[in-house]
């Protein structure tokens, strides 16, 4: 995922101190390209050896959601799936087989932009789904 040279709006914050089941999910959630789920994170660090309760899985990304670090997003079936702020991506979705395309670009860096600037009120992420259906289910009606 790249990073705009110019969007340095997370990067200025100080990087808060973090517990170590912090900042292990917060290491596999670099290591991934696509938001996860707590259950599959939880099932990832255990492949990996790594003792950390399901509940510690999830307070951690509830923490590190407050400090910026990471979002959330809801998938067809209703769960959270989580990643990177940085990882500033939006989806096409479709509404019969679930499939997410991500978009090349983010259309509302401008605007989250502005309203860091005007608003006091400071932004961690945005989130931005388009639904509709995919090329293969439209052709299926
Ligand atoms: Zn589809
Ligand atoms: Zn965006």
């Amino acid at each position: 995922m790249s990073v705009d040279s110019d969007d340095c709006l997370h990067k200025s914050r100080q990087m808060p101190r973090l517990t170590r089941q912090q900042r292990t999910v917060l290491e596999v959630l670099q290591q991934l390209a696509q938001p996860i789920s707590a259950q599959s994170l939880y099932k990832t660090l255990r492949q990996d050896h790594r003792s950390i309760g399901l509940a510690t899985v999830y307070r951690s990304l509830e923490v590190l959601k407050l400090q910026g670090l990471v979002q959330s997003r809801i998938n067809r079936q209703g769960e959270s799936l989580y990643s990177l702020v940085q990882q500033d991506q939006h989806y096409l979705t479709c509404l019969k087989c679930g499939q997410s395309t991500p978009l090349d670009s983010c259309p509302v860096k401008h605007l989250e932009r502005q309203l860091q600037q005007s608003a006091s009120f400071t932004i961690y992420y945005h989130s931005l789904e388009f639904f509709g259906l995919c090329q293969p289910c439209a052709l299926l009606d």
